[in-house]
């Protein structure tokens, strides 16, 4: 079956028939310029203007899940609206703007592979408005057209990338795992020149806020203190309010970049994901994912990986993440000082701001580690802590570097291990080259375990609550992508259904579980996007 606008309607019309959102009404739910919005900080901060409209707009992709959450759902009824519906999240206005309506982008600057890159900005998303659905959330077009921001880009992305962005938001959500989500995914036959000939595509992402380090970072350098303020102002009363009872607001927001960036690092290790594009652009100041381009969850295990093709010195490689996670606080940090210490005497204040800052960022590895341990610790099944456990941990991942073994499927299989007996390691010794390593592992292991109150039972299915069986590898993108460009939707449609739950064991699915095929490795994701 093909996940076409009909399918889409006739789906939503079989289970929902009486209460679908017509389009207007779904139009009018995403608000712009509400007090306390981004939007209503001002022009100093956007800039306002409508999308670009693409030709012959179609529903590719749709969570149905995000939907609800946004008070969409049920959605498009009959066939006129879910055009309506294709049209109005490709850009394409179903109405005309009034003025103060318009969608806006934001300005941002950042460092891009560790040097300053001066103003960035949206490029290529537009903000359409916020929608209150309990939670206040941001909607936002990427590849809606050009915007003052975009340089020399085209203000476009292509459906490859957009899938994959798609796909990963939600599947990360799915996982458990701090991001921005997406809603939909609209294509046009819209030519867009890439390496190759491509065509346009516009996925609609969701956040409670899109502010990234890079916000603050642009302040900063052009000197707007008075804006940088705002902005600060604006993040603590939206999303840590708390920050106000601290001696020092400004230094609390860091203290909340600081924990919410290293418990974001834990997890992206955690599962063996990799950004590939840490630059302070692309850092959530609310420590979400965000900006999915060259991506990957690994598969064979290499603790050096890169991910991007077009990052040739692997600043972003895997074990790396933490670390420029880290460096890029520091840009957040070196943004703030003028904020900080405000009420501290003119006498001493440099000095003083400067320590106290440096004791905000010393949390980061008092924060991540114990993480990371953390989080080894629930992905070896192991309920207590005793010392010993990371070493534990890394000798896993020493042999798993050196044989390769796949990331996904070795933690899961894991849990298949008995306690008391060798009998059942084949499924996680035979993705060793080196058994003999694997064995010697396997046997300190069972030495822990044996410290363990659970039994097999209980901590196999402990385990595969925090090891995933199914992640978005580039092979599954990639044949949705395929099939996509073909026009047959329906491998978008089934691989996001596979990654709603990624902890399950899906019988019907287990194909997607599996190790790449032989061709996968031929696959290569770069920056263009
Ligand atoms: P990225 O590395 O994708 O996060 O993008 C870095 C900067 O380039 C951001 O300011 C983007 O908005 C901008 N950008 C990337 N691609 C395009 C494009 N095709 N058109 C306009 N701006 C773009
Ligand atoms: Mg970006």
């Amino acid at each position: 079956m093909s996940f076409s606008p009909s399918n889409a309607v006739r789906a939503a019309r079989d289970e929902t028939p009486a209460e679908a959102r017509s389009m207007s009404e779904i139009a009018g739910a995403i608000r712009v310029g509400e007090p306390g919005s981004f939007a209503a900080l001002g022009n100093a901060f956007l800039t306002r203007l409508p999308a670009a409209p693409v030709p012959d707009p179609y529903l590719v992709g749709l969570s149905r899940e995000m939907a609800e959450s946004l008070g969409f759902d049920p959605i498009v009824a009959t066939g006129a609206e879910s055009n309506e519906f294709a049209a109005y999240f490709a850009g394409n206005p179903t109405r005309d703007w009034p003025g103060e309506l318009l969608p806006y982008a934001a300005v941002y600057s950042g460092h891009q592979f560790g040097v300053w890159a001066g103003q960035l900005g949206d490029g290529r998303a537009l903000t359409l408005g916020e929608v209150s659905a309990g939670e206040r959330l941001e909607v936002q077009l990427k590849g809606a057209g050009r915007t003052p921001y975009s340089r020399m880009g085209d203000g476009r992305a292509v459906l490859r990338s957009s899938i994959r962005e798609f796909l990963c938001s939600e599947a990360m959500h799915h996982l458990g795992i701090p991001t921005t989500r997406a809603l939909t995914v609209i294509g046009s036959d819209l030519p867009v020149r890439r390496e190759t000939i491509e065509t346009a595509a516009i996925v609609t992402r969701v956040s409670p806020s899109f502010v990234r380090f890079g916000h603050f970072e642009h302040f900063y350098a052009n000197d707007r203190i008075d804006h940088l303020r705002t902005l600060a102002d604006h993040v603590i009363d939206r999303f840590h309010p708390h920050c106000r009872d601290a001696d020092d607001p400004y230094l609390a927001l860091l203290g909340e970049a600081v924990r919410s960036t290293a418990d974001l690092m834990a997890q992206w290790q955690g599962v063996g994901f990799c950004h590939g594009v840490m630059n302070t652009d692309n850092m959530s100041i609310l420590g979400l994912t965000i900006d999915y381009g060259p991506f990957g969850f690994m598969d064979a295990f290499n603790a050096h990986h890169i991910c991007n093709h077009s990052d040739t010195q692997g600043r972003y490689s895997y074990g790396r993440q933490p670390q420029v996670a880290y460096w890029n606080l520091f840009c957040l940090a070196q943004a703030l000082v003028p904020l900080f210490g405000e009420n501290l005497p003119e006498e001493g204040r440099a000095e003083r701001v400067v320590e106290e800052a440096q004791k905000v960022m010393e949390r980061y590895k008092d924060r991540f580690g114990p993480a990371l341990v953390a989080k080894m610790r629930a992905k070896l099944g192991l309920g207590i802590e005793r010392d010993g456990d990371d070493k534990l941990a890394n000798g896993l991942f020493e042999i798993m570097h050196a044989n390769r073994t796949d990331f996904t499927l070795t933690f899961r299989n894991l849990s298949k291990l008995s306690k008391s007996d060798a009998s059942h390691d084949a499924p996680v010794r035979d993705l060793f080259l080196d058994r003999a390593a694997f064995d010697a592992w396997a046997a300190q292991y069972r030495e822990r375990l044996a410290h363990e109150p659970r039994d097999d039972a209980a901590r196999a299915e402990a385990m595969n609550r925090v090891n995933p069986k199914y992640v978005l590898r580039n092979h599954l993108a990639e044949q949705a992508i395929r099939r996509a460009a073909e026009k047959d939707f329906s491998e978008v449609e089934r691989l996001l259904d596979v990654l709603r739950h990624p902890y399950d064991e899906q019988p019907h699915y287990e194909a997607y579980a599996g190790l790449p095929p032989n061709w996968a490795s031929d696959l290569e994701v770069s920056c263009s996007s």
